[in-house]
């Protein structure tokens, strides 16, 4: 509207992998709008994207594509309910997976509502959540092993699934670490109780996904933003025991899944040409990208002694307004926003698109130049903060 022009930093989400209007998206999509834009039976795309996805992904046999991340989710949790029998699910706390009710359990709590340490308190997100929802919800601390272990054993007999995201992003954009994954997925096998990684955002860590890069073996997986190449998808996954709960061949389905829009052609045309362009050397490309900005500002918060800290890999790093980097939600929570938003506006105000939350999310649309300028703009930001600083 007012003519500005903007370095897109947000990426719709974190869904636009190779930024807007990537040429071979465009052309894949104009070709399938005149050959029909919804069937009810199977398109050759919808195979084809299906396929890679199971190439790359190491254990996951079978996938079923929904519209978003949050019907995958929602699948997900239902794929493990039929097949286990039991109603609960067990999350970390702070991490968000959409909005199907119960996976929304405790992605706001704070300090007046959290509880303990070791047991986290199951929120509820919003007025009037029924307390059936939340009696049913699980809640684990971000990296503390032993404290989840525990949990997840004394919960078991009424346990689905254990749902983790490797990197959750509202939660401070934290890897795992590997001693809570091994703690969680042995007290899961331990007790029959299925894993799910939630790779809607993270699924762009790398060429075989975000769980491969975190050491963990799910039996369910959920995607979206990256496979659809900016139109609407999701889509559930995991092995093929599991999914037979959605039938099959000669197999009653457990439970029910589909959708009107469900692997509509366009998404699907426009996730595969995402994909195909996703190569070995795309990724380490991102990722040489990704390292070159959070080693600079990491640099430049050094320098200037700033109260900051950097998380994230990959394409993805997030600015938190802490000295010490967060390991888990609480911690981040305990973060001077404050500072965060200085330097959002300070990108505002130098033509750099980044939300509020201080995250900064990659694309390979972005050259040597565009980093290079990322990173000079940070470098102003932090020496201004020094001055402040100085000045208060
Ligand atoms: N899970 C995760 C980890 C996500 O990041 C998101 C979206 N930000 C979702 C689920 C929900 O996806 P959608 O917005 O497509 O429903």
């Amino acid at each position: 509207m007012d003519g500005r022009q903007w370095l897109d930093l947000h990426g719709n989400f974190t869904t636009l992998i190779h930024g807007h209007a990537f040429p071979p998206i465009v052309e894949a999509v104009e070709r399938q709008l005149r050959d029909g834009t919804c069937f009810a039976n199977p398109t050759l795309a919808e195979i084809a994207l299906a396929e890679l996805l199971c190439e790359r992904v190491c254990g996951l046999d079978r996938l079923r594509f929904v519209n978003t991340g949050t019907e995958a989710v929602m699948f997900a949790v239902k794929a493990a309910r039929a097949f286990t029998g039991r109603p609960a699910i067990a999350k970390i706390e702070g991490a968000y997976h959409g909005s199907y009710d119960w996976v929304e359990i405790s992605q706001t709590s704070d300090a007046t509502n959290w509880g303990s340490a070791e047991e986290p308190n199951s929120i509820p997100y919003y007025a009037g959540t029924p307390a059936s929802v939340a009696n049913d919800v699980v809640t684990l601390r971000l990296n503390d092993a032993q404290s989840a272990a525990r949990l997840i054993e004394k919960h078991a007999g009424r346990l689905a699934a254990v749902l983790l995201d490797p990197m959750p992003s509202r939660a401070g954009l934290i890897p795992v670490e590997p001693a809570f994954v091994e703690a969680v997925v042995t007290a899961a096998r331990r007790h029959g109780v299925l894993v799910i990684s939630d790779e809607v955002m993270n699924f762009r860590l790398g060429y075989t996904g975000a769980a491969a890069r975190a050491g963990l073996a799910p039996d369910l997986w959920t995607f979206g933003k990256i496979i659809g190449g900016g139109f609407p998808i999701g889509a559930i996954g995991g092995r093929a025991a599991v999914m037979s709960v959605f039938g099959g061949e000669g197999v009653a389905a457990a439970v029910s899944q589909g959708g009107t829009f469900s692997a509509n052609p366009v998404s699907m045309v426009a996730g595969l040409a995402s994909m195909q362009a996703l190569t070995v050397d795309a990724f380490e490309k991102l990722e040489a990208h990704g390292d070159t900005l959070r080693t600079r500002f990491e640099s430049g918060v050094a320098q200037h002694k700033l109260p900051l800290s950097i998380t994230g890999s990959a394409s993805l790093l997030r600015v938190h307004g802490r000295a010490k980097p967060p390991r888990d939600y609480r911690d981040t929570v305990a973060g001077d926003r404050s500072i965060v938003a200085r330097m959002v506006e300070h990108f505002s105000r130098e033509g750099l698109l980044v939300p509020s939350s201080g995250m900064i999310c990659l694309s390979t649309a972005l050259s040597a130049t565009d980093i290079e300028r990322v990173a000079t703009v940070f470098e102003a930001f932090a020496s201004a903060e020094a001055l402040r600083g100085e000045k208060a």
